[in-house]
């Protein structure tokens, strides 16, 4: 991925048929299928790439099995169906996995019930996944010691899949892949205003958010792939649509493991809702809410923190109960939900709206704008996508838009990989490289061999290398430290933000990849996680002078050689 400054320029110099609004999931697979189809694309995206809702999901891949309680059968096929293409397409990085629902004596639904909606949701999945399992009382309990509560009467074993490397990652994915179709993508730009140009497309106004800058554009058509703000910017540009959001919060938080398993573990929390405990890196994630939001900036409220601690306490058999202090860290979102008409948005109960996505265009006006969605579903929005395109004039054949690089290349990199650290010291994870960045982690392979120095342990507690950290510096566009620790890495979901701030790995970290920056961005990501900067300069052979900087700004690089950290 070139800089952002070139991707800037880019968008600046070339002419544009589709200009995508935003970067979440919706807008990230909007920009790979077009561009692989050959349609000259570009993606601009206000925050960080994923640094809205799609950084806020439970990661699951699911068919949804809770929708088979509202008899929504049609949507489970669909969402089923989805998991099932990302299962293949995907095997390292999305992967089966286990869920036992556990059932105890307040579960509003009987042990045999939930049996039965597993072996439907099964079928409805095309037997694609491994059989459902009955679990009696004692083998729940042995197979998952936590879930034995005295109350507990037993369990049902079913598949769906799980995010290994984070959703923020996902989607980043498929923009690294609409760049290399050749589109220009790009994060901290938001669309400030658009203007109809009847019958010639959009004049639209790009600010950056790093210089300031202003930009005008003018592409034949836009998508709206704003997530919650997709009303708010149609209402700005005059467009109107039969279909609105509503917002649907929902919190989860981070605590140590609390299962050696890397099974989901659900259960039914006190509304009926299923509630997970989920495994994400070497943590667990707990949650999630569903409660009426009346904006998409959502906040953790107190009553939230403790409706999942006290879930988590009740259902299952902890060796002490989890307070407030145990929270690693915390993800908030809300869930656009598409309702069709604005009287429904008022009058329905938000837990009975649908989870489906709509896809709404206007060939006069030339504007797509997409509502509601989830991660699973995303491959069938991009197909949606490319047929919406044509409509609008813009034809092309379906390319190579998603998926993970082929086994053999796979096999070759863990063969090379495994030689290579025959007799380093550092334990490093070659699958966790692979499930993060495909091909790119043979490249990380290669600044191992040509330097061993490249392989040096940055941080405590986990096996981020120099080598790939100056890799994702040159091809994942990270602008704040909070990028790359949130989004390009599951660090700010390992470790408390006081516990990482304290390491004086971080600092080179921060230095490695903002150069002379460096010190102000960590000093920046102290302030924004409440903290006061650590005062110690840390034992790195990077540059020591005093910062003067203003902005967070990555390092100059280019694509042949790779500036000392
Ligand atoms: C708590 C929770 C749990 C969930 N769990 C799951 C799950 O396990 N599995 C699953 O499949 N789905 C799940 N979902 C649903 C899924 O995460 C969302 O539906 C999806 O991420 C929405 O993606 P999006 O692209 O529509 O929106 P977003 O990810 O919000 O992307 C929209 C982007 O547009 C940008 N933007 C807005 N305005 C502008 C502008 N003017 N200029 C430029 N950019 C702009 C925003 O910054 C934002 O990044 C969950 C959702 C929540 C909230």
């Amino acid at each position: 991925m070139k800089s952002r400054t070139d991707q800037l320029q880019h968008i600046k110099e070339n002419n544009i048929d589709v200009l995508v609004i935003g970067g979440g999931i919706n807008g990230a697979v909007s920009a790979a299928v077009l561009s692989a189809a050959g349609i000259r694309t570009a993606l601009v995206e206000a925050r960080d790439f994923a640094g809205f809702t799609s950084q806020n999901s439970s990661n699951l891949i699911w068919g949804g099995i809770k929708y088979l309680e509202s008899f929504e059968f049609g949507l489970v096929r669909k969402l089923c169906r989805g998991r099932n293409r990302l299962l293949k397409a995907y095997p390292t990085s999305i992967v089966e996995t286990r869920f036992i629902a556990a059932v105890g004596t307040r579960a509003t639904h009987s042990r045999l019930a939930i049996w039965a909606g597993a072996w439907v949701y099964w079928l409805l999945g095309g037997g694609f996944t491994a059989i459902p399992r009955l679990l009696s009382r004692s083998r729940c309990a042995k197979e998952e010691p936590v879930s034995a509560i005295p109350e507990l009467l037993g369990g049902v074993e079913y598949s769906d899949g799980v995010l290994r490397e984070g959703d923020a990652r996902f989607v980043l994915g498929f923009i690294k892949r609409a760049t290399r179709c050749g589109c220009a993508a790009v994060n901290y730009t938001s669309v400030t205003s658009m203007k109809e140009r009847v019958g010639r497309g959009w004049e639209v106004v790009l600010r950056d958010e790093q210089s300031g800058d202003s930009l005008t554009i003018t592409p034949k058509a836009v998508i709206n792939a704003a997530g919650p703000f997709v009303d708010r910017l149609n209402h700005q540009s005059g467009v109107e649509t039969t279909h609105h959001h509503r917002f649907s919060k929902g919190i989860h938080l981070i605590v140590d493991r609390l299962t050696p398993s890397r099974r989901v573990l659900s259960f039914f929390a006190r509304d009926g809702r299923p509630f997970f405990v989920i495994p994400i890196g070497n943590r667990t994630c707990i949650g999630t809410t569903d409660t009426l939001s009346r904006s998409p900036e959502a906040v953790i409220a107190e009553e939230d923190r403790q409706f999942v601690l006290d879930h988590i306490n009740t259902h299952l058999n902890l060796k002490r109960a989890l307070t407030r202090t145990d929270i690693i860290a915390e993800r908030c979102g809300v869930r656009p939900l598409a309702v069709a008409h604005q009287d429904q948005t008022e009058t329905t109960p938000f837990l009975e709206l649908s989870r489906r996505h709509t896809i709404e265009t206007d060939p006069e006006r030339q504007i797509i704008s997409i509502f509601g969605g989830k991660l699973t579903d995303c491959l069938s929005v991009g197909d949606e996508i490319l047929r919406e395109a044509a409509k609008l004039g813009f034809k092309g054949h379906p390319g190579d838009w998603f998926g993970e690089p082929p086994l053999a290349s796979r096999e070759s990199f863990c063969d090379q990989g495994e030689e290579l650290l025959q007799d380093s010291e550092a334990d490093i994870d070659l699958q966790r490289l692979w499930r993060a960045y495909g091909e790119g982690a043979i490249e990380i392979l290669g600044r191992f061999a040509r330097d061993r120095h490249q392989m040096e342990l940055l941080l405590p507690g986990s096996d981020l290398t120099r080598g790939e950290l100056e890799w994702v510096r040159e091809n994942e566009m990270v602008v704040t430290l909070d990028d790359f620790l949130r989004r390009r890495s599951l660090l700010a979901m390992t470790f408390k933000a006081a516990e990482l701030a304290s390491m004086p790995g971080l600092k080179v970290v921060s230095r490695i990849l903002f150069g002379a920056s460096g010190d102000t961005c960590y000093n920046r990501w102290c302030e924004g996680a409440g903290l006061t900067p650590r005062q110690v300069e840390a034992d790195d052979s990077g540059d020591r002078q005093q910062q003067k900087e203003s902005q967070c700004k990555p390092i100059a690089h280019s694509s042949q050689g790779s500036p000392g950290g």
